[in-house]
C-alpha cells in the first residue's frame, strides 16, 4: 500500500479534502501557531502599513508544502482589512490574464500567485511594472492600429507562495519587499494544531494521542490534520469516536505511516542512497535520476527534513546518509564502504 501521506504534502487534495482544510485553517494571526519569528515581523509590517493607510509590501512566502503559505496569505489579507484574489502561476497563460486580475483590485487588496514559480516569462515580465509602480501597458487594438495604453493601477499587495525558490528569477525575487521561509513545525506545536483542530471538528482526543500523531506528521500542518483525519475514521467505527493513544497506534498502523513521519519520497531517497551508492557520497543530481524526481525539488522539498532529523548529511562531496537512515530502514551498512566514520558513531 502506497503512502496516504505523499498526496497530502503534495497538495493534490480532493474537493472534499479542500473543504476539510478551508473548515479547519486559521483566519487570524493569533489563531496561527508556530513560526514566531515570521509571525512577528509580519505583524509590525501590517501595523506599520495600517497606519500608513497604504498597501503592504510585497510578500514571498517560500517553503515545503503544507506548513502554512496559503493559510498566512489569507491571514495578511484578513488582518490588513482588505479582499484577497487567488490564482496559481501556471493558471495565468497570458498578460491579458493578469491584466484582468490587476485592474480588478480594490486599493490595497491582496493578489495571491501561488507556485509563482511556475509563471511564465512573458507573463512574470508584466508583472515587473505592476508591481514596482502600480502600472500596466495594454494592447489595444490588432494589426496596424494596434497600440498599447497605459494604466494606473489601485495600489496592492502581490504575496507570492513558492515550494521552489530556487527557480524564481533574480528581478522577481528583487520585487519582493518580505521574504519570509517557513519551517517545518516542532511536533509540540503540530500538537496543539490538531487539539485544534479536534476541537472545530469535536473530535475527542487525549493529548497522548494528539502527541503521537504529531510526531509521525513530518513537521507539517497539513499532514498532521489529514492524519487526524484519517484516525477519526478509525475511532468513530473501532472506538465510539474517542481518539485514544490505543486507536491511533492502530490507525496509524493500519495506514502504513511511518513512525518517523518520513513519507514515501523520503524513503525513496534513503533507500537509493544506501543501495545504489553505498550510502553516499553522492550528488543531488545523480540521486534524482535514481529516484525519478528533480533535483530541485528534492534540494528543497525533501532533503530539508531529512537533514533535520539526522537522517542525511550534507558533506562537499555529495549527500551522505546516516546511522539513523540505515537503522530506521532496518539496512545493514557495508563498511567497505565506510569512508566517514563520523557518521556511524
Ligand atoms: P501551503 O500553502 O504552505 O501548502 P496551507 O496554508 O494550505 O499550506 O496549509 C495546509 C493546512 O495546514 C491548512 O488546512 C491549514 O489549516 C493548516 N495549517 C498550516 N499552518 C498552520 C498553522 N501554523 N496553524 C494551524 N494550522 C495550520
Amino acid at each position: 500500500m502506497s503512502n496516504p501521506l505523499i498526496d497530502i504534502a503534495n497538495n493534490n487534495l480532493n474537493p472534499q479534502e479542500r473543504e476539510f482544510e478551508n473548515s479547519i485553517r486559521p483566519q487570524a494571526m493569533d489563531a496561527f501557531s508556530g513560526q514566531p519569528q515570521l509571525i512577528e515581523n509580519i505583524s509590525i509590517f501590517i501595523k506599520a502599513a495600517k497606519m500608513r493607510g497604504e498597501a503592504l509590501d510585497h510578500i514571498l512566502f517560500h517553503g515545503p508544502p503544507g506548513l502554512g503559505k496559503t493559510t498566512l496569505s489569507r491571514i495578511v489579507a484578513n488582518e490588513m482589512g482588505v479582499q484577497i484574489k487567488e490564482t496559481s502561476g501556471p493558471v495565468i497563460e497570458k498578460p491579458s490574464d493578469l491584466a484582468g486580475l490587476l485592474t480588478s483590485l480594490e486599493p490595497n487588496d491582496v493578489l495571491f500567485i501561488d507556485e509563482i514559480h511556475r509563471l511564465s516569462t512573458v507573463v512574470e515580465e508584466y508583472l515587473y511594472a505592476a508591481m514596482e509602480d502600480y502600472k500596466i501597458d495594454i494592447m489595444i487594438d490588432s494589426g496596424p492600429n494596434a497600440r498599447s495604453i497605459q494604466i494606473n493601477l489601485n495600489p496592492f499587495t502581490l504575496v507570492g507562495a513558492t515550494t521552489r525558490s530556487g527557480l524564481l528569477t533574480a528581478p522577481l525575487l528583487s520585487r519582493f519587499g518580505i521574504k519570509s521561509r517557513l519551517e517545518y513545525y516542532p511536533a509540540s506545536v503540530l500538537q496543539k494544531i490538531i487539539e485544534r483542530s479536534a476541537q472545530i471538528l469535536d473530535v475527542k482526543i487525549d493529548s497522548s494521542a494528539a502527541g503521537e500523531i504529531s510526531r509521525r506528521s513530518r513537521g507539517t500542518p497539513r499532514i498532521a490534520n489529514g492524519l487526524l483525519r484519517r484516525v477519526r475514521d478509525f475511532a468513530q467505527v473501532l472506538n465510539d469516536g474517542q481518539v485514544d493513544i490505543g486507536i491511533t497506534q492502530h490507525a496509524l498502523k493500519a495506514l502504513n505511516v511511518d513512525e518517523h513521519g518520513l513519507d514515501e519520497m523520503d524513503n525513496r531517497i534513503l533507500l537509493a542512497i544506501i543501495e545504489k551508492f553505498k550510502g553516499g557520497p553522492v550528488g543531488i543530481s545523480t540521486i534524482a535520476t535514481a529516484v525519478g524526481e528533480e533535483s530541485g525539488t528534492i534540494e528543497e522539498v525533501y532533503e530539508p527534513f531529512l537533514i533535520q532529523e539526522g537522517f542525511l548529511q550534507r558533506t562537499p562531496r555529495g549527500r551522505e546518509v546516516t546511522h539513523k537512515a540505515y537503522e530506521h530502514l532496518g539496512k545493514k551498512r557495508d563498511r567497505g564502504s565506510l569512508d566517514n566514520p563520523e557518521l556511524f558513531r
